[in-house]
């Protein structure tokens, strides 16, 4: 078998397209194929996929292939265009590889599948290629994902907000809470940055949405109201921020408890920090018996910690009055409780109520993405490749944007022979 046959096998080259040369550079330590056609063909135009006559060629192109053997492989074409008597003059259908992305299909398949695992950095250099490249086939890779998504409002959604980097710069992160995916990425956290999103919805769309769960955050309340029909009934505040307002509270008390005795000569609440913001049961063995001495010392921060203990309760019950009621009775305690910041969040949560007993219907929270917020955290790592918010972007909707981000070939041929 001679090297052009051997290599019309391996890269399932058929006709009109043929192999017209090969050279092999042990030196470089690379192979290049030039691939031609046949003369007599018809070239199919790609928007009515009729065969027409061959118009000229465009300039030659040359796509990265997967290496063979150690080496590098490149794949030289100049692909004819077609002149459509309808569309006019048209370049064919990319047949070895996407218009301007200089590697072939498998090539920049590979490089997407290695970029899901690694660094860019990591990438490029697995791939042999310069970050700008990798990079490239990343953000094709993400235009692609996002041309090939249903447009479809998902029924279930978090809005949640990501610091990025440092200077306080916030994304707006929308989720599907069924898929467990991003469905949007939005600049800082305004609630133009949220309305962005459901603009892209008519209200026929947006009434399909059951349930957001998000912050009480009021720019985000105030975009879901003024979007989603019916809003008042389907937003549920996220428990576990809820549960930071009152987790919070505590944490002051014990701040406050602490310089007081210090002042006094005790430090009985030294290192106790975490004690008392851990849930109960996750309260490791070896420092129950610290803590439940602690407890027996009737200190103000350990009534904040019951106070905060039962407030969890709220979000085993089953039915909406219920937790309305048992609300009633955690707030009078909280409001009685003569701790300054635990009355304030007891208010800020009295403020919020309705929804958050919305709970009961709907038993969304934004841990159900807790996988994406996983990603997000390794992508933040990685993000010393990342040059700007841009860039960040781009890598939440690669990672965890859930997006269908292969190049695909054409399944119609380009060419054509002349039928007689
Ligand atoms: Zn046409």
């Amino acid at each position: 078998m001679d090297d052009k046959l051997l290599f019309t096998k391996i890269l399932s080259i058929t006709l009109p397209w043929f192999i017209k040369k090969v050279l092999v550079d042990e030196k470089e330590q690379r192979i290049d194929i030039f691939v031609d056609h046949e003369p007599g063909i018809r070239v199919r135009c790609p928007t009515c996929n009729q065969f027409y006559g061959m118009y000229d060629h465009a300039p030659e192109r040359v796509y990265r292939h997967l290496d063979m053997c150690q080496m590098q492989t490149y794949i030289h074409v100049r692909p004819p265009r077609v002149n459509c008597p309808k569309h006019g003059v048209m370049h064919i259908d990319p047949q070895f590889g996407e218009n301007g992305s200089e590697m072939t299909f498998a090539f920049e398949s590979q490089v997407i599948r290695v970029a899901l695992e690694c660094s860019m950095e990591a990438t490029a250099r697995l791939c042999r290629i310069s970050w700008d490249r990798s990079w490239g086939a990343l953000t094709r890779a993400v235009d692609r994902g996002l041309k090939r998504k249903p447009h479809q409002v998902p029924t279930r959604i978090g809005v949640d907000e990501k610091s990025i980097a440092r200077g306080h710069k916030y994304e707006t992160l929308v989720y599907n809470l069924h898929t467990g995916t991003v469905d949007y990425v939005g600049d800082d956290r305004g609630r133009e940055s949220l309305e962005r999103y459901y603009r892209q919805f008519t209200r026929d769309e947006l009434e399909k949405v059951e349930a957001v769960a998000m912050d009480m955050w009021d720019p985000y309340i105030a975009a879901t109201k003024a979007h989603v029909p019916d809003a008042g009934k389907k937003i549920v505040f996220d428990r576990f921020h809820v549960m930071k307002q009152v987790l919070d509270a505590v944490d002051k008390v014990r701040k406050s408890e602490h310089r007081q005795l210090t002042e006094l000569g005790t430090e009985t609440l030294k290192g106790t920090r975490y004690l008392w913001l851990w849930s109960q049961e996750n309260i490791p063995d070896w420092r129950k018996e610290e803590f439940e001495s602690l407890r027996a010392k009737n200190l103000r921060t350990g009534r904040a910690w019951s106070i905060k203990e039962n407030i969890r309760h709220l979000w085993t019950i089953v039915k909406e009055e219920d937790m309305r009621a048992y609300f009633k009775r955690w707030y009078f305690w909280a409001t009685h409780s003569r701790l300054e910041p635990i009355k304030k969040s007891a208010r800020t949560l009295k403020a919020h109520i309705d929804n958050i007993v919305t709970y009961a219907q709907h038993r969304i929270t934004n841990a159900l993405a807790e996988g994406i917020n996983t990603k997000i955290e390794k992508i933040k790592r990685m993000a010393c490749g990342f040059r700007n918010r841009a860039h960040y972007r781009t890598a939440i909707y690669f990672h965890c944007g859930g997006l269908d981000l292969f190049p695909k070939p054409s399944a119609l041929p380009a060419l054509a022979f002349k039928t007689r």
